[in-house]
Formats: C-alpha cells, sequence, structure tokens
C-alpha cells in the first residue's frame, strides 16, 4: 500500500522510509507541506499520509484541512508527527482532520501498529465504493445484452430532451425490433434467442458514436438516442446498425442463425419543448410501418402534437 510521506527534517525521513519499506509499504516522501499537498491532490495519491507538524510552506495541520475541504472520492488517513511541545496543540491538529498521531522520536513498533486502523479504512472504503459501483451497474444496465436498461434509457432520453431544447441541438431516436425473434426462440430454443440478444445489441453498440445510448427498451426491442442528430442522421444510423445486423448470421452457440431487425426513426428539431411519450410514440409508429411494409427496414415517423 502506498504511503506518503512528508518531513522537512531528512534524518526523520530516512528513518520513516527505512522503516515503511521494511513493512512493505510504499513510500513516497517530501520535504514539505506545500508538496505533500500537490502530491494529496493527484486522482492516484497516497490514501496514507504521515504529516509532520511543522514543515516549510504548509504545517501538517494546515495540508489536514485542506484535504479535508476537496471533494474527492477516496478518504485519505493521515497521522500527524508531533514533537513533545506540540502536544499541546493536539486538540487542534485532530480538528484540522488528522485521524491520529504520533510523538517524535517516535517508537517504531508504535508507528506499525498504528498504521493499521489507516489501513484497514483504506481498504473498506475501497470495497465499499466497490459495492456501491456494482449496485449501480446493477441498477442501470440490463442483465442480458449490458445495454441501458428501461428505467436508465427512459432517464437519458428526458435529459437529452432538456438538453435539446436549451441547447438547441436536434435530438434523434431510434426505435428497433427483431424480426420474427419468436420462431428463432422456438426454432432453436430460448438460449439460443438470448444468444441472439446479445449478439444484436452488440452490434447496435459497435454501430453508434461514444456519447450515443442504446438500451434495452422491451424483450427484443431496442431504443438508441442520438444527441444532436437530426433526421435524415438518425436514418443513417438505423440503417446502419440494420446492415450490421443483416450482414452477417448470428453465432448463437449451436451454429449460425440469420436475424434482421425493423427500425423507426424520428428526431426533434432543436430549442422544441417535448415529452419523451410523444418521441417515443413517432418512432414506435415508424417501426410498426417499418414491420407492416415488409420488415427489414427502416421507417420515419412524424411527432404528433
Ligand atoms: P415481429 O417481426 O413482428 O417483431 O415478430 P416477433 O416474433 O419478433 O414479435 P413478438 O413481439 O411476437 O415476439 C417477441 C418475442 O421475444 C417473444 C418473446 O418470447 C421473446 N423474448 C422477449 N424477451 C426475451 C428474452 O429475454 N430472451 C429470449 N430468448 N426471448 C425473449
Ligand atoms: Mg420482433
Ligand atoms: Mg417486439
Amino acid at each position: 500500500m502506498p504511503v506518503l510521506v512528508a518531513d522537512d527534517s531528512p534524518v526523520s525521513r530516512r528513518i520513516l522510509e527505512a522503516s515503511l519499506k521494511k513493512w512493505g509499504y510504499d513510500v513516497m516522501s517530501v520535504p514539505n507541506g506545500s508538496q505533500a499537498w500537490e502530491v494529496l491532490q493527484r486522482d492516484d495519491a497516497p490514501r496514507l499520509a504521515i504529516l509532520d507538524w511543522m514543515m516549510p510552506g504548509l504545517s501538517g495541520p494546515e495540508v489536514c484541512g485542506l484535504v479535508r475541504q476537496q471533494r474527492k472520492r477516496y478518504y485519505t488517513y493521515i497521522i500527524l508527527l508531533t514533537s513533545r511541545h506540540e502536544k499541546e496543540d493536539l486538540i487542534a491538529g485532530m480538528e484540522a482532520g488528522a485521524d491520529d498521531y504520533l510523538v517524535k522520536p517516535f517508537d517504531s513498533s508504535e508507528l506499525k501498529v498504528r498504521l493499521g486502523p489507516g489501513r484497514r479504512i483504506v481498504e473498506l472504503q475501497t470495497k465499499l465504493l466497490e459495492a456501491q459501483e456494482l449496485l449501480r451497474e446493477q441498477a442501470t444496465r440490463d442483465a442480458l445484452t449490458r445495454l441501458w436498461n428501461r428505467h436508465a434509457i427512459f432517464d437519458i432520453l428526458l435529459r437529452e430532451l432538456s438538453r435539446s431544447q436549451r441547447e438547441f441541438s436536434p435530438l434523434g431516436l431510434v426505435m428497433g425490433d427483431i424480426d420474427k425473434f419468436k420462431s428463432v426462440n422456438d426454432k432453436l430454443g430460448h438460449l439460443a434467442g438470448d444468444a441472439v440478444l446479445r449478439e444484436v445489441a452488440s452490434r447496435i453498440q459497435a454501430s453508434i458514436r461514444a456519447y450515443d445510448a442504446a438500451g434495452r427498451y422491451g424483450g427484443e426491442e431496442f431504443l438508441v438516442i442520438l444527441p444532436r442528430c437530426d433526421a435524415d442522421q438518425a436514418v443513417m444510423t438505423a440503417e446502419r446498425i440494420r446492415g450490421s445486423i443483416e450482414i452477417k448470421p448470428v453465432d448463437y452457440g449451436g451454429g449460425l442463425t440469420n436475424i434482421t431487425a425493423s427500425f423507426g426513426v424520428t428526431a426533434l428539431p432543436g430549442g422544441e419543448i417535448c415529452t419523451p411519450e410523444k418521441l417515443i410514440r413517432a418512432a414506435d409508429e415508424a417501426l410498426y410501418e417499418a414491420k407492416g411494409s415488409g420488415r427489414n427496414r427502416t421507417a420515419r415517423g412524424v411527432i404528433r402534437p
């Protein structure tokens, strides 16, 4: 685990470095508070810090104060090093945000055990953040296809609608539906159907830009949101997706099968107020038309008041 050591005394720094390295820490050391603060602002900063109290530039407690004010994802566990007379001011140091302190000249075994809680807090927080990340992932992603789920894609649509209105930029919407998907399930089985859904999702994702958003809207229905795309560009994107599905058969695990999909497209000119329902209805009606006129095609829909 990386540890930052800040101490203006070279002797003290060397002793700390030697001990910490012996215990397996990855040590980074700096000779003053300003450099410590610089390091601690970095994204990959050590999350354990041992700061001397008195240092040129910023003092240990001052660095503590700055660290606690910054809005950072990761917690920095700080141990202050104090000399005997500074011990009187200890409360101030702890109030500034230090987690613990050690009186100089310090006892090496004491430092070793005092680093324990710091390491545990840092490790606990890492686990907590990972769990949080996993929950967010589960709440917003469709488990089968890894695309946005219905709820998340609707949220994105809401956000993009207000951006389109605010920034006078067009907004394209594509709704896609796999053709005769029921017969894939019927002939090849549900697992093959799932594999087809995953592959279609991955071809959709590969056909769009990084700032477009693709979601699974229903069983075998997909919604693609295209910020800053007018109707012509949205049709082009739908056609690109359609082509990528049609062009080569899908490997469903037990063989290959040809798949096609139909698309309904609509777009909102910038600066207009529109509900997500109206936009979705227009795309849905166009999709219905594409199905009715033979499938494996793209149709345009108009937004009705
Ligand atoms: P069309 O060309 O008119 O769209 O015909 P279709 O057969 O695709 O349309 P329909 O809506 O009747 O069928 C959709 C099928 O998708 C029915 C349902 O069993 C299947 N389906 C929905 N979700 C899943 C899923 O998660 N996995 C699998 N394997 N099938 C699913
Ligand atoms: Mg279908
Ligand atoms: Mg359907």
